[in-house]
């Protein structure tokens, strides 16, 4: 069986432009509105002769209150349960939101490797907005950017490491 990782986040954060890099497709479904990856979406991923199954997830309605309701807890605890690694993908756009911290506090207890992409960082000059991601104390944040490719490479070379 080939390892299962998790990609997860709050709406809007690029999970599925995440996942459709990655897995080269164009399978879920990207909008400027959160919510629309309504399920779980698999698809296959190989970086340097490594595969995996990167799973998309979603299910999230559009605010930050409902985002946490119970069911959508136990939608992310399954993602989490299910899989061997798991992504944190944040907004380095956005910024930190009361839910991320929420959801980092979820996976200090997770005893699988986790890693945490701060998206949106579609450049080098971008890199300033990460010092923010910096006080969450999370081990070594990865600034990426899922629509333009900057800095999945190194991503990816640390993530099947974990594998
Ligand atoms: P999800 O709700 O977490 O699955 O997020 P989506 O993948 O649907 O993306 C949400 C929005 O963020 C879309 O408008 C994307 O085009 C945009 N987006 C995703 N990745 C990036 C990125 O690396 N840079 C920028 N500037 N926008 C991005
Ligand atoms: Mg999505």
């Amino acid at each position: 069986m080939k390892p299962i990782v998790a990609v997860i986040g709050r709406p809007n954060v690029g999970k599925s432009t995440f996942f459709n890099r990655v897995t080269k497709s164009k399978n879920a479904l990207v909008d400027n509105f959160p919510g629309v990856t309504r399920d779980r979406n698999f698809g296959d991923a190989v970086w340097d002769d490594v595969e995996f199954t990167l799973v998309d997830t979603g299910g999230f309605s559009d605010d930050d209150e409902d985002v946490f309701a119970g069911h959508i807890r136990s939608q992310i605890h399954q993602a989490i349960e299910d899989a061997d690694a798991v992504i944190m993908i944040l907004d380095g756009k956005g910024g930190i939101s009361p839910y991320d911290s929420d959801l980092i506090s979820i996976l200090r207890l997770v005893k699988k490797p986790v890693l945490y992409a701060v998206n949106k960082i579609d450049g080098e000059g971008h890199e300033k907005y990460m010092y923010d991601f910096y006080s969450l104390g999370i081990e070594n944040p990865y600034p990426v950017s899922a629509e333009h490719g900057y800095g999945i490479r190194d991503f990816l070379d640390d993530l099947i490491k974990v594998l």
